[in-house]
């Protein structure tokens, strides 16, 4: 196989082995890059001048002696709404098109500490608004497994190039799900931790209270290696857990012996698509065969979250996107008569549709009089979906439902009707404004050869738990190693 096809984790034993170099590794990247990112559109920026010298350096490292990390020397794409220092970071603004950040978010900090190599800048739904990529300010990534469907959003940059080997691994960030649906319409692994686990300082905000960043790999086992280097706490984000961070590779086990997976009634519902249903009850069966008890678990308040997510999350939008005014950076508009001419004209011309849309929703639900009808239901309600968890937990060490209720839809089929794409979030949301953990790995294909996830949920910072299941499950089947012909 190709280098760009492998794992962190085969990549580290062979550079450990001295059979390859970073300098290899980042070349075949950089190649494959070259040869398919025309077609994906995957990255924003490729930073190939960076990468080749962050390969050299690992390298170097490697000569010297000085212990490797599981990520020395290996390619790590970052979505475009996590600050890089020197490198624009556009979170595909036209209104952030020529911030460069003077500094490295948390999660890039601690990869540089490790050597990782970083390859480019992924592309996003402008803002981490959307289920598909198509909100971004640039232009539309394509599915590597059909090039006629959307991969997935907002992170569908980063979860395209993962499967079409255009990196090794990549972040994304989640807020309603936008890890874990690009991971399931493309094919590969997609974590959201616990809100708290992983630093958000230097991830451009959208919505503080559901924002988190995760990693999108090949497999289990590479997720659980990002995570043991992106998690834990960091005095600069005040919403980081102050816990000990366990070490994830150690729990992932063959079997789910002793075990208790939860089924959500509420997750299997009218509309969903047959062969994904079909793929999802599979995998619990596969996973019961492991050694996996398996249980009925009921989550009431499902039904209000989409509801819930675009009040609070728009609220939050809203709050958080009056910085870009056109004063201290960003993009300003030309020919402005005064001062307000000059925000209304800048804001005007540098958000998109559905930026402002969002802006719009959330400014009217936080406004005088309407507060109390819509902000602050939204917030009791979030409360009954969260303590739907807890209570479902009380009996159930995991929660298996699909990751989304179709496999990746055609470009331009939803992009016209908010509410449809709206929809597609319907089973990632809860876990945001609950603030579990959730984990997306695939579980078969449809009959025209689009992957399908499942989707595994687990109790706040209990992130171990899913990756034992994940990881058991993986092992026993074999969807993780199929990669699309481009
Ligand atoms: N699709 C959802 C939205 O548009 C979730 C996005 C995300 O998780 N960033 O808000």
């Amino acid at each position: 196989m190709e280098l760009f096809n492998l794992t962190i984790h085969e990549l580290h034993g062979m550079l450990n082995k001295g059979e390859t170099t970073s300098e290899a590794i980042t070349e075949s990247v950089l190649g494959r890059i070259k040869a398919v990112d025309g077609k994906v559109r995957s990255y924003i920026t490729v930073t190939e001048e960076v990468a080749r010298t962050q390969a050299k350096q690992a390298d170097q490292a490697g000569k010297s002696g000085k212990a490797p990390s599981p990520v020395t020397g290996i390619p790590v794409a970052i979505k475009d709404n996590m600050c890089t220092e020197g490198v624009k970071t556009t979170c595909a603004s036209r209104i952030l098109g020529n911030f460069i950040p003077p500094y490295n978010a948390t999660v890039v900090e601690n990869l540089n500490k490790a050597g990782y190599v970083m390859p480019g800048k992924a592309n996003m739904d402008e803002f981490a608004m959307g289920s598909s990529t198509e909100n971004s300010g640039y232009f539309v990534t394509r599915n590597p497994w059909d090039l006629e469907r959307i991969p997935g959003g907002s992170s569908g940059g980063s979860a395209a190039a993962v499967a079409a080997g255009e990196c090794i691994a990549a972040l994304g960030s989640d807020t309603g799900g936008s890890i874990r649906q690009p991971a399931a319409c493309c094919g590969v692994v997609g974590l959201k931790p616990t809100y708290g686990r992983v630093s958000r300082f230097g991830l451009v905000a959208f919505a503080s209270s559901l924002d988190q960043i995760g990693p999108i790999t090949k497999d289990v086992t590479d997720a659980a290696i990002i995570m043991n280097l992106i998690g834990g706490h960091d005095p600069k984000d005040s919403t980081s857990a102050d816990l000990a961070m366990p070490d994830f590779t150690s729990s992932l086990k063959k079997d789910v012996k002793g075990m208790t997976i939860g089924i959500p009634r509420e997750y299997f519902i009218d509309g969903m698509d047959p062969e994904v249903d079909r793929s999802v009850r599979d995998a619990v069966k596969t996973l019961e065969g492991l050694g996996a008890k398996v249980v009925d678990v009921t989550l009431p308040h499902t039904g209000y979250a989409v509801a819930t997510y675009y009040i609070l999350a728009t609220s939050e939008a809203s709050s958080n996107l009056a910085r870009y005014d056109g004063v201290k950076y960003g993009f300003r508009a030309e020919g402005a008569k005064d001062l307000l001419d000059m925000y209304m004209k800048s804001r005007s011309q540098g958000f998109g549709p559905e930026v402002k849309r969002r802006i719009m929703l959330g400014t009217y639900a936080l406004s005088a009089g309407y507060y109390d009808a819509f902000y602050k239901k939204g917030q009791q309600v979030r409360t009954l979906i969260k303590r739907d968890f807890d209570e479902a937990f009380k009996s159930v060490d995991v929660i298996a439902t699909p990751t989304a209720p179709t496999a990746a839809f055609k470009i331009g089929e939803k992009s016209e009707d908010p509410l449809q794409m709206y929809l597609s979030d319907i089973f990632t949301i809860s876990v945001n404004l609950a603030g579990i953990p959730g984990i997306s790995i695939p579980c078969g294909f449809t009959k025209s050869n689009l992957p399908i996830g499942l989707q595994l949920l687990g109790k706040h910072f209990d992130e171990a738990a899913i990756f034992r299941a994940a990881f058991a499950y993986e092992q026993a089947t074999d969807h993780h190693k199929k990669r699309p012909k481009l």
